[in-house]
């Protein structure tokens, strides 16, 4: 499609010379080697064409770990590797990726050796963002920080990132790279209307340390949207196999503020999803929203957030009072 670049809204990531779409798409949902390549294949084709031109893995996306990057890979060969300099692609490494001890934390052991793993499981030269997936308190930072400077020092990756980090740590990793030379691109947080701890000092760390900051899970893995307003669908997230959220997880208390929030939403002329994800971006240093999905339509819906970005004071307060920070 030649007007993918129309609508989509380009954020620079902190103080680096990056720009990342206003919606990112990650693949650590419904990409893994038990779901539909095709349909992972179209929801790919589908971000691509409107724009979303960050694609978000990690070395352990699945299920099985390791299928979500293979399978990218496949996308890549079918449809998007003519686009590769169009393309930003990140990967991570720091959760339990393979037996013994060096599959697992944050030494340069494990580290260095999982990305090249990643970068052959979808065939490519190097990764656009690599990140520390998140902090380990029994390797020096400098270990860890040093070897993503090797990653970019070696041409594997073109940034390095860090997930996870609370604030004060942020902090220090963030200048360990600069002396290094190897700037922090962005930090990947958790963050969403019901999961608001990065207000507290994480967001005003980054924008001293002009670091970017790109939010998983803004949907809160799917809460925030109208599905489950009627029960539990079998094709949602919390009716499936995820493991990371289920019927449980839907509980009355979190139905009342759905229904509430999903109000506020319609006043908007928004669905909640977007409602949800416009509230992420309404942040001065917010660089993206990392978004999953289970069908292309999801990711049009998503995207269609951009054409509401602006709230009252209102509506924030309202926000507030039914979610409180
Ligand atoms: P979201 O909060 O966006 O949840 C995504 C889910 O919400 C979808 O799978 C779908 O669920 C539902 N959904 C999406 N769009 C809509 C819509 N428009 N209307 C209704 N429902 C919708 O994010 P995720 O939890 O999936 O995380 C996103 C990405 O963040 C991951 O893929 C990964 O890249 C990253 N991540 C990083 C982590 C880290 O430690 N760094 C940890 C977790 C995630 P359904 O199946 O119910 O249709």
């Amino acid at each position: 499609m030649s007007n993918r670049y129309d609508h989509m809204q380009y954020r620079r990531s902190g103080r680096s010379g990056l720009k990342l779409p206003a919606i990112s798409l990650g693949l650590w949902h419904n990409f893994g080697g038990i779901n539909s390549f095709e349909n992972a294949r179209s929801m790919s084709r589908t971000a691509f064409d409107l724009g979303v031109t960050h694609f978000d893995l990690a070395n352990n996306y699945g299920p099985p770990a390791g299928s979500a990057e293979e399978n990218f890979g496949r996308i890549l060969d079918h449809d998007l590797r003519a686009f590769r300099d169009e393309l930003v692609i990140s990967t991570k490494a720091g959760y339990h990726m393979w037996n013994g001890p060096y599959g697992d934390h944050g030494s340069r052991k494990y580290l260095l050796s999982s990305l090249d793993q990643s970068l052959k499981r979808m065939k490519l030269d190097y990764v656009d963002i690599f990140y520390h997936h998140r902090p380990d308190n029994e390797t020096p930072l400098e270990e860890t920080m040093t070897a993503l400077d090797s990653t970019v020092r070696s041409g594997k990756a073109l940034y390095v990132a860090i997930s996870n980090y609370p604030a004060e740590k942020t902090a220090e990793a963030a200048r360990i790279l600069r002396e290094l030379g190897t700037p922090c691109l962005i930090h990947q947080p958790s963050y969403s209307i019901f999961n608001r701890w990065i207000e507290k000092d994480l967001l005003a760390t980054l924008e001293t340390e002009g670091v970017g900051c790109i939010v998983f899970s803004p949907l809160a893995q799917g809460m925030l949207s109208d599905k489950y307003l009627g029960g539990v669908p079998a094709d949602s997230r919390a009716g499936g196999p995820s493991g990371f959220l289920n019927a449980n997880s839907i509980t009355e208390e979190k139905l009342a503020k759905i229904r509430a929030l999903n109000e506020i939403a319609q006043q908007r002329g928004q669905s909640l999803a977007q409602m949800a994800l416009s509230w992420c971006l309404r942040h001065q240093g917010m660089t993206s929203v990392l978004i999953g999905a289970s069908k292309p339509a999801q990711i049009a819906d998503s995207v269609g957030c951009l054409s509401n970005l602006e709230f009252s004071a209102e509506e924030l307060a309202a926000i507030d009072e039914i979610a409180p920070a």
